[in-house]
């Protein structure tokens, strides 16, 4: 049994991964990272658009800063976000962009003097000050109030994981690819490590650790039609599931983005509706601003793909083999702007769909894209429930982004997370004695070695594959965008089926190396269980909140669900996972219940929401010198790692 020990374990080499190594390396703590793929090819390269922080050195974010980014987020998640977590976010954000600028990342700046851009539909011209010549830009993205979103061109994500990668090359890290968690060492209510596969030998190896951290990103492919790349697979929860003790919290909370290109669903970034782009149905009529009069193609997604949908099922779609669909249209940006900043969108057009966006409208509809859910983590990034068992970046719920997220605050979150729960991480690698017996490791890794063998030498049985499309089928069709009772239920009720019949799995190709076969065989009963976490806490929650709306509970309902959904599953001989709720406080937000400013406000309100207006009234009142920092400490302290706390200073505003 080959057993490798470190400190700290982190499975997953995206930008949250790689940034949670870095943070423990740098405390010096001995760090390896475990990765399906070479680290730059993570999914975290795809990221087109941007990232969110309050700089304000563009002319249309001047004014910004951590109480607009809060507010903006807060909003987008619909008040189903831990507003302690939001706010520890938003004040990072600035310190980790500059400090990637550092790390070199080739931010796109702000040129002096006039440029045209398109706003609403119409070329307007604005004029940059000269004195934030030369600083970080940024876009107009994710509905947000000022334009936060800095972006290099449209390869944000790629110009961030290579910086990434680079510095943790730099320090030494060491990223083990080709290699597979499939399951988590513990005992006692105490993480110790994962067993791995080795994806071309097949061996299994214990790595034992400290502290573990589970970076493995989202579970889109649970969905026929996603943009998330082949490994977004969610396997790094389904462990953290399996292991019955640790949690996942809303998984339900999945994101539709407006703009995929039909039929395979590659994204085209939100940054073509920021820039201007604008979205046209059959007849080639811009229906947004009849839905959306403020927001326009630039409400939050879950509202435009609500929108677009209810658009088409007027007939209103532009019909095609592959289904209806609805244009976006670019052209109006014109050539320079496109080749400059809209790059990667004009290369997809015209590689996987012949047309070119500076002539042609591009065929879009909503797709799969986010995944709000994840492993539940405490502020830390710690699982509340598993100790030394830590999560952050798309993988887990620590709980910024509540039932939308909004465009930019990901590659944000990746990175503002990897670096606060990295000092957690280091914290806790300070404290801890790696005490374990080997006859535990033995043990786990005995286990899925039976499991292997059992796999391996079954004659007959259930066609992984087969599997893995009908659980996609039913997690399109009936857990998709809108969502009902007699719906949700069918898809509990057929993924319960699937769920015993992926206990039988057989595959034809015997050998344990080298087996795409065999890693799908291990993966599609984990997919299962977590397609039964989000269908069955979608069926449970009967409310409409962000991106999950049901059309026989249209209200958002703060009265009865301002909870998050927390599942678990104690025993592999269940065939539901279990559920439980975690009341959000009001009493405690910075930022109570409220309208969020786009799509319909039918809410049904809580008691404590107008309580805590009241008080939070009150202390303004009784501080009226106080400024935003000091009221902001008044109504909600947050425990930030020391070496974040300090105020980020911006252009012709100081630290103020
Ligand atoms: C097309 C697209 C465009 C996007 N654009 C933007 C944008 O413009 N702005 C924005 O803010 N967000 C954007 N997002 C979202 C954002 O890119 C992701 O949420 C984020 O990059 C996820 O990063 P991560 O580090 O959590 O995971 P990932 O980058 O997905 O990395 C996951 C890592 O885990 C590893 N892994 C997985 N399972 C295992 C396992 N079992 N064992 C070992 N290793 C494992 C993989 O090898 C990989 O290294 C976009 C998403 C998509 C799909």
């Amino acid at each position: 049994m080959k057993v490798i020990y470190t400190d700290s374990l982190v499975i997953g080499g995206g930008l949250a991964g790689l940034r949670v190594a870095i943070a423990s390396t740098q405390r010096g703590y001995d760090t390896i990272v475990l990765s399906l793929m070479p680290a730059k090819r993570s999914h975290s390269a795809a990221a087109q658009g941007g990232m969110q922080a309050s700089l304000g050195a563009s002319i249309k974010g001047e004014g910004d800063n951590e109480e607009v980014h809060f507010e903006d987020t807060v909003k987008g998640s619909d008040w189903g976000c831990d507003q302690d977590v939001a706010r520890m976010f938003v004040n990072t954000a600035p310190k980790a962009i500059r400090q990637l600028t550092a790390w070199g990342v080739p931010w796109s700046r702000v040129k002096k003097g006039d440029r045209q851009v398109v706003i609403n539909g119409k070329k307007v011209t604005i004029t940059e000050k000269k004195d934030c010549h030369g600083l970080i830009t940024s876009r107009d993205f994710g509905g947000t109030k000022k334009w936060r979103t800095c972006f290099t061109s449209d390869g944000t994500g790629h110009t961030m994981l290579y910086a990434m990668d680079n510095k943790a090359i730099e320090l030494g890290i060491q990223v083990h690819e080709r290699k597979e968690a499939i399951a988590l060492i513990h005992e006692d209510g105490v993480c110790s490590g994962a067993v791995v596969r080795d994806l071309v030998t097949g061996e299994l190896i214990a790595y034992v650790a400290k502290a573990t951290t589970i970076a493995t990103g989202g579970y889109g492919r649970l969905y026929a039609v996603t943009t998330n790349a082949v490994i977004s697979e969610g396997i790094g929860s389904a462990i953290a599931l399996e292991t019955g003790i640790a949690t996942l919290g809303n998984m339900e909370a999945v994101q539709f983005h407006p703009t995929a290109i039909v039929p395979v669903g590659i994204l085209t970034t939100e940054g073509c509706r920021g820039d201007g782009g604008l979205l046209l149905d059959k007849d080639g009529y811009r229906f947004m601003p009849d839905y959306e009069p403020d927001k326009k193609e630039l409400a939050s997604r879950d509202v435009v793909s609500r929108r677009m949908t209810e658009h088409m099922r007027k007939g209103k779609g532009v019909s095609s083999r592959y289904g209806d669909h609805l244009w976006l249209d670019i052209t109006l940006l014109g050539e320079k702007h496109i080749n400059k900043n809209l790059r990667e969108v004009k290369e997809i057009c015209e590689y996987f769909l012949g047309i070119d966006p500076v002539k042609d409208f591009i065929p879009v509809r909503p797709t799969q894209h986010y995944s709000m859910g994840g492993i539940r983590t405490k502020p830390t990034g710690e699982s509340p429930t598993l100790k030394g068992l830590f999560s952050a970046g798309e993988g887990a719920c620590w709980d910024m982004h509540g039932f939308n997220r909004l465009g930019g605050n990901s590659v944000a979150e990746t990175v503002v997370a990897g670096m606060i729960v990295g000092e957690f991480v280091a914290d806790h690698c300070a404290k801890t004695t790696l005490n374990i017996n080997t006859k535990l490791i033995e043990k786990f890794v005995k286990r899925e070695e039976r499991k292997l063998v059992k796999l391996l030498n079954r004659d007959t049985g259930e066609n992984p594959f087969k599997l893995k499309k009908e659980m996609q089928e039913i997690m399109m069709d009936k857990v998709g965008i809108f969502r009902n009772q007699a719906d949700l239920e069918k898809a509990v009720e057929e993924l319960k089926v699937l769920n015993q019949r992926a206990k039988n799995i057989a595959i034809r190709n015997r050998i344990s190396s080298s087996n795409p076969e065999l890693v799908e065989a291990i993966r599609v009963p984990k997919m299962i269980k977590l397609a039964q976490c989000v269908a069955y806490g979608a069926m449970l929650r009967t409310e409409s909140r962000g991106a999950h709306a049901r059309e026989d509970f249209p209200e958002r309902n703060d009265r009865d669900w301002l909870k998050r959904t927390i599942t678990s599953w104690p025993s592999e001989d269940m065939d539901l996972p279990e559920v439980s709720y975690e009341a959000l406080d009001i009493m405690k937000m910075e930022m109570p219940p409220g309208s969020r400013g786009y799509g319909v406000d039918n809410t049904i309100h809580h008691p404590d929401t107008e309580k805590r207006v009241a008080q939070i009234n009150e202390i303004k009142k009784a501080n009226p010198d106080a400024d935003r920092f000091e009221i902001q400490e008044l109504l909600n302290p947050i425990d930030i790692p020391e070496k974040f706390k300090g105020k980020n200073e911006r252009i012709g505003r100081g630290f103020k």
